[in-house]
């Protein structure tokens, strides 16, 4: 056992009980006690054809990706990612030739220190065996859509705040964009429309969780 492991050994990031070593799944009680958002759950957007998330953004489900984001606690993206690839295995169909992330803006990524939707695409990407890379930046720093209610203003917010990377080659893709929370999904169509208008065949996309009202 490596001194980082007894040191940081590893825990449910919902709960924070100990695991076993080399746990990925969340606790047996927070297993069935999670706000899972059930298999019929989908969200469509203008440019993606679909976003499914294992976890509606509230209670523990919540309290831990803000730890996660905001507290630095980068191992839960083990847990976080594994829930995420279960969930995409499970709802979405067809295959994918390149998983991809929404990306933080050069000051976001400073001031987080790590980009939270990068390690969960890297971490889902393994689980489903297909390639990882990076295809958008974000040159443009933004004010947090989590502080925006209105989807017209999120929408603007956005607009024009991303651009495909030029080492991205989308062309002929189909691409699974993952980010870790959607709300209205402007973020989402945004980076969707841009990947479409590279050339890529379809964007699909997948979040740990959907803050977005249900609609079944
Ligand atoms: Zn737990």
């Amino acid at each position: 056992m490596s001194l980082w492991s007894l040191l940081f050994p590893p825990r449910c990031p919902f709960c924070r009980r100990l695991l076993e070593k080399g746990e990925t799944q969340p606790c047996l009680n927070c297993r069935k006690t999670l706000p899972w958002t059930g298999e019929r759950q989908r969200v469509h957007g203008s440019f993606f054809g679909v976003c499914v998330s294992p976890l509606h953004y509230r209670d523990s489900a919540r309290a831990a990706l803000l730890r996660y984001k905001f507290g630095r606690k980068t191992a839960y993206a083990a847990c976080f990612s594994r829930l995420m690839a279960d969930c995409a295995e499970k709802r979405l169909v067809g295959g994918y030739d390149v998983v991809t992330w929404v990306p933080l803006s050069r000051r976001g990524l400073r001031k987080r220190g790590f980009c939270q939707s990068e390690l969960l695409a890297r971490g889902a990407a393994a689980q489903l065996g297909v390639p990882c890379a990076p295809m958008l930046r974000k040159p443009r720093h933004t004010p947090a859509q989590s502080g925006i209610t209105d989807a017209a203003v999120r929408r603007a917010n956005v607009s024009g705040a991303f651009s495909l990377r030029e080492d991205a080659m989308p062309e002929g893709k189909r691409v699974l964009l993952v980010d870790d929370v959607v709300t209205t999904g402007a973020t989402l169509s945004e980076c969707s429309r841009l990947l479409l208008m590279g050339g890529a065949e379809k964007a699909d996309c997948l979040t740990l969780c959907c803050a977005a009202r249900m609609k079944e």
